[in-house]
């Protein structure tokens, strides 16, 4: 987290044999909803974004991602980086076990065909299972340390990781970001860099304390800008100012990765004094565990917010479909917000989105000014509401790619595929071809829309739409939706996590005398 000043040598010291310093960096992103029925083989991977080679830092240079801040990193400090994979995919069910060792065998050969390795810098995301690997993240780095032997070994991860022991045990340091919404990763990118430089010069032993309270917060209690993780975020970045303390992590998990590493974790690294870290890291799960019943999670009946955005002059009121967030493996087409809106008569909205390829397609045949008569959404499973019979006007078809201007991956490019912008009971719904979480106004702005003149919008997120969307927003709604992403967390049937686990245990956890949602 913490972010350190570049003061240490990269360049070799004699100047005979002065060598430039080789790093490798790959990157495998999937953040694993083993409850998804979308397969997660390579062509999903391909859809999103595949890279290899010199690709990967074609696409990434200039982006405030963290593998731009690897690239930067590394030019600062006179690092020559080797690029390999990058592979990411939307979140979906488990990765195939082709698709898996197809893409750490690029990793492994990529470093293998590097020559001198002097070290080694990943990215990846924390929370992907594949058929073969519960913790892939776990076998990657521990496949890659096989490999390098004792060289440094650095990662930065996605703050939904599920950090294992394993992943803990076979990388020298461990890097997540430190918001949710993710707007770090390019700091925490150049912040691995700085910390390898250090490794290398051999000014860091790193010494390491992994906890994991027996807490698994909801999506939404995840929200970084808010209390409580607000607080624990805050606690550990006051501790970093501690001398001897290199860098902390604080994790909130995935919770429908659904296996025993599943949740809230810290990770403390310190500078060679191992007593220090395990008190760190025991005075967090303390603050975490003292907070527990503030992480439960309230959202507001979708009947009674269109009520209260009907009753306004004002706007926009941004309504979180909480449920259906694409970003953790919901499918993006359900239909119980706009089935609510049209049931209301609410007009001057825009749902943010709707991917159905199918329905785009009957959108570019009918053409801009043209209408269509169709079955909406809910075409992927039965959680999400049932396909909407629908009457609309085709407002325009784009190809649905644009620039990031948001604070989320700037400069970095979106695609949402063929696009239709639909005018259906006087609302714009975007239906897209491809699953992409709203995030960013640009989405709009590309489609004609300006989002601060609508009376809502209606976005498909979790949390991270929160950072574009809150700036404009009258007011933030977080709908109770039902979907893959709900909060309401014992209705999953969840298997394989640890147990007791809050907030699946309340009596265990001692928290009887609160009547949670869980139980309403
Ligand atoms: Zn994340």
């Amino acid at each position: 987290m913490a972010h350190r000043p570049l003061k240490f040598s990269a360049i070799a010291h004699s100047d005979e044999e002065v060598h430039l310093m080789r790093i490798v960096t790959g990157t495998i992103s999937h953040e694993t909803n083993v409850l998804s029925t979308i397969r997660t083989d390579l062509e999903q991977f391909r859809k999103r974004r595949l890279l290899y080679g010199e690709e990967v830092f074609d696409y990434h240079r200039g982006t405030r991602t963290p593998v731009g801040g690897l690239m930067d990193g590394c030019e600062r400090h006179g690092f020559e980086l080797v690029p390999t994979v990058f592979a990411s995919a939307t979140p979906s069910g488990r990765i195939t076990a082709e698709a898996f060792d197809a893409l750490l065998d690029g990793i492994l050969e990529g470093i293998r065909g590097a020559g001198q390795v002097d070290g080694v810098a990943l990215h990846l995301h924390g929370a992907g299972v594949s058929e073969n690997h519960d913790d892939i993240e776990g076998h990657i780095l521990s496949e890659v340390r096989r490999q390098i032997g004792d060289r440094p070994l650095v990662c930065t991860l996605d703050l939904h990781a599920n950090n294992t022991r394993l992943m803990v045990e076979s990388a020298d340091v461990l890097i997540g970001y430190d918001t949710y919404p993710h707007v770090d990763g390019y700091e925490r990118g150049l912040e691995a860099i700085d910390v390898l430089a250090r490794l290398l010069d051999g000014n860091l032993k790193p010494t390491k304390a992994f906890r994991q309270p027996p807490m698994m917060p909801a999506l939404q209690a995840q929200f970084t800008g808010r209390y409580p993780m607000s607080r624990l975020m805050e606690e550990a970045h006051r501790m970093e100012e501690a001398e001897g303390v290199e860098t902390i992590t604080v994790a909130a998990g995935f919770p429908w990765s659904d296996f025993e590493d599943v949740g809230l974790s810290f990770i403390v690294t310190t500078n060679n004094d191992q007593g220090l870290a395990d008190s760190l890291a025991e005075e967090l799960v303390e603050l975490a565990w003292g907070m527990r019943r503030d992480f439960l999670v309230r959202p507001m009946p979708v009947k009674e917010a269109l009520r209260k955005v009907k009753r306004s002059e004002s706007g926009p009121f941004i309504l979180a479909d909480i449920g259906d967030n694409p970003g953790g493996g919901a499918p993006e087409d359900g239909t119980v917000v706009l089935k609510a809106i049209l049931e209301e008569g609410l007009e001057g909205g825009v749902i943010s989105v709707m991917w159905d390829p199918e329905a785009v397609e009957a959108a570019a045949g009918a053409g801009a000014g043209g209408g269509v008569s169709l079955d909406l959404g809910g075409k992927t499973d039965d959680l999400h509401g049932r396909p909407l019979r629908v009457m609309a006007t085709v407002k325009m078809i784009s190809d649905g790619r644009w620039i990031v201007k948001g604070p989320m991956g700037t400069g970095s490019e979106a695609d949402m595929g063929r696009t239709a912008v639909l005018l259906v009971g006087g609302n714009e719904v975007i239906v897209t071809s491809k699953r992409l979480q709203p995030t960013d106004l640009q989405l709009y702005r590309s489609l004609g829309i300006e989002p601060t003149e609508r009376r809502f919008i209606v976005v498909k997120s979790s949390v991270h739409y929160r950072a574009a969307h809150e700036p404009i927003a009258k007011e933030v709604i977080e709908l109770d939706t039902p979907g893959l992403t709900s909060p309401r967390l014992a209705g999953f049937g969840f298997k394989r996590l640890r147990r007791p686990i809050f907030p699946l245990d309340l009596e265990l956890m001692g928290i009887t005398e609160l009547k949670t949602m869980e139980e309403e």
